[in-house]
């Protein structure tokens, strides 16, 4: 019953409906190219002479529909089961969970390995973790969302300095001096939205001199930089333990689902006991433990497969320079994004794509600053060069006006 005087309050769909419909309701009823069942999409091309072309997955490495990674994960679905059954500290634990763990702290060369059942929910407990009363986290204005949450989700201070921008982040650690208890950046060694990275020497001497913690998320650069794909230190030439944590997710190169992170053994052993994103939630199931186990090993046996990557995410970003497309400061491995003049320009070009089998979604506010639009392309080591340069012409082609959008029929 509602008190005399007070007035009554919005139910809580009639709350969910206003703020869905200030977030684009309107937008989004009229049609958007978001949500396309990939299944579709390949039925739809299947027949077609040029097939269809997925340029919107992270299997950097070409490993998702690999017959070892399909058959180990089929495996231990049958000798298993489905799922872990609970936390792997109370009755989840299975052997293969701390062989996959061993398995990628000795490919990275790092002490030890946590892994966790999502990579996003993997930054969020990790930082909330670390950090309390008089801490003081400093993020890239451009860092993933989970970190972004995770650095907002306790009682410490969160800044953001400019992305990749280094003279900022001297600024805000000089200020920082003797306010704050510990310090901790956070930086990705593969910005998804942009295709660079950060300057991780310069970064290492900073952190130092500042007494300040570094964590890096590699979720899109494990399996991608450095000539073996262990990752930006790799890439640097940088010994992996001068970075105090790492994270990764096995959701990207390792083509499975779920996060890690990377340590020492002692820091990995006190998370074990204490994160609670790891804690309070269950065990990897055993076919996506599976499946990333051997996806670890193939990597492991088969470098080639990085080296294939970068050459094809080269190609696409040399080709569409000469083309006069703009790859902004990409530097050509895994992702590489074409920026467009306009959001209404960017759905087009996609549309476009889809209508000559190639699939990748534009990339509008509230992913990225309204006024900069793109489309983010992603390559696999087993993607095609004519695939590749096919993507180029058309996205090329759709801008100068060559192609006109038709309504695709499936
Ligand atoms: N970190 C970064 C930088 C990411 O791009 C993503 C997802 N794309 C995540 C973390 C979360 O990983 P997952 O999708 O495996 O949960």
């Amino acid at each position: 019953m509602v008190s005399e005087g007070k007035p009554e309050r919005p139910s809580f769909s009639a709350v969910a409906e206003r703020r869905f419909r200030l977030a684009g309701k309107s937008i989004i009823e009229k049609g958007h190219p978001y949500f396309v069942p990939v299944d579709r999409l390949e039925q739809m091309y299947s027949s077609k002479p040029e097939g269809y072309v997925s340029l919107a997955h992270y299997d950097y490495l070409g490993l998702a529909r690999h017959p070892e990674v399909i058959a180990a994960s089929t495996q231990a679905m049958q000798d298993y089961g489905a799922g872990a059954g609970a936390s792997r500290l109370v009755g989840g634990e299975r052997t293969a969970h701390r062989a996959l763990e061993r398995n990628l702290a000795e490919f990275l060369g790092v002490g030890d390995v946590l892994t966790l059942i999502s990579g996003y929910l993997t930054n969020l407990s990790l930082i909330n973790h670390l950090l309390g009363p008089r801490d003081l986290v400093l993020i890239d204005s451009l860092a993933h969302n989970s970190i972004v949450v995770g650095a907002k989700s306790g009682r410490f201070e969160c800044r953001t300095f400019e992305h990749n921008d280094f003279d900022d982040l001297e600024e805000q650690l000089k200020a920082a001096r003797g306010e704050f208890r510990h310090v901790l950046v956070v930086v990705e060694g593969l910005y998804s939205m942009d295709g660079d990275i950060p300057d991780l020497p310069r970064l290492i001497e900073m952190k130092k001199r500042h007494d300040a913690w570094l964590l890096v998320d590699e979720a899109h650069s494990y399996g991608v930089l450095g000539p073996n794909g262990k990752g930006i230190c790799e890439h640097f030439g940088i010994d992996p333990s001068e970075v105090e944590l790492s994270v990764g997710t096995l959701s990207k190169s390792f083509v499975s689902s779920g996060g890690f992170i990377c340590a020492n053994a002692e820091v990995i052993a006190w998370l074990r006991f204490t994160l609670p994103g790891f804690v309070y939630s269950v065990g990897l199931s055993p076919a996506t433990t599976a499946s990333a186990d051997a996806a670890v090993n193939i990597l492991r046996r088969e470098p080639e497969r990085v080296e294939r990557l970068k050459q094809k995410s080269r190609l696409f970003r040399d080709s569409a320079r000469a083309a006069g497309l703009e790859p902004g400061n990409a530097i050509g491995e895994a992702v590489v994004p074409l920026h467009f003049e306009s959001p209404e320009q960017t759905m087009m070009v996609s549309q476009v794509l889809i209508e000559h089998g190639i699939y990748a979604p534009p990339i509008v506010q509230v992913g990225v600053p309204k006024d900069q639009p793109r489309i983010r392309f992603f390559f696999s080591a087993a993607h095609r060069d004519e695939d590749i340069l096919r993507a180029v012409d058309v996205t090329a082609a759709a801008v100068h006006g060559e192609l006109p959008v038709q309504i695709a029929s499936s």
